[in-house]
């Protein structure tokens, strides 16, 4: 099984679950997420990183009601480590650090948190609430903090119920061409 097969497999058996406190479903953010990436024109490391920063919702088997019960599933820790063996940093960082973008933005940016939807509000606080100066100085340090502030605001702006945009099928090559190949390290 190629990785984008192994990927939509994923999306086809749990994308269609709700996002969480959103009206549109995990594959529906997912691909709404990655074609402002491309409308962007961002490169394929993170249009790709865009349609897959929320994997870790669809591969860590928790409940899906695990943020309203006050619970922070890592969602994106997971995610990164279960993409980890297939893609490179310049995907995986940015999606490990997509959250942790979400809390820098509420530190540094005074209108950042009002435009936020209620869910990401609510869930701003289990995730630990903006970001304290020791933080800040740490995320502004790492090479993909700039590459996770872009994602996290496709992410925002990816929640627009019904709106058409390309599927699943349309990143394949973009997926097999950017995923490591088996003889690479
Ligand atoms: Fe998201």
């Amino acid at each position: 099984m190629s990785i984008s097969d192994e990927i939509f497999a994923l999306f086809n058996a749990r994308g269609h679950t709700a996002y969480l406190g959103e009206d549109v479903s995990q594959t529906e953010h997912a691909l709404q997420a990655a074609h402002l990436a491309a409308q962007e024109g961002a490169s394929d490391d993170l249009v790709v990183a865009a349609l897959l920063h929320d994997i870790g919702h669809l591969t860590n088997g928790l409940p899906e009601d695990i943020a309203e019960r006050g619970i922070d599933g890592h969602h994106e820790h997971a995610g990164a480590k279960w993409l980890k063996k297939n893609f490179k940093p310049e995907v995986t960082e940015p999606i490990r650090l997509h959250v942790a973008a979400k809390r820098y933005l509420c530190a540094t940016e005074p209108s950042y948190h009002a435009g936020l939807s209620a869910a990401s509000q609510r869930s701003l606080k289990i995730q630990g609430g903006p970001m304290g100066a020791r933080e800040l100085g740490q995320f502004e340090s790492s090479p993909h903090a700039r590459g996770a502030i872009r994602l996290r605001r496709w992410d925002d702006e990816a929640k627009v119920p019904g709106l058409a945009v390309p599927d699943l099928g349309h990143y394949r090559a973009r997926i097999e061409a950017i995923a490591r190949k088996p003889s690479e390290p």
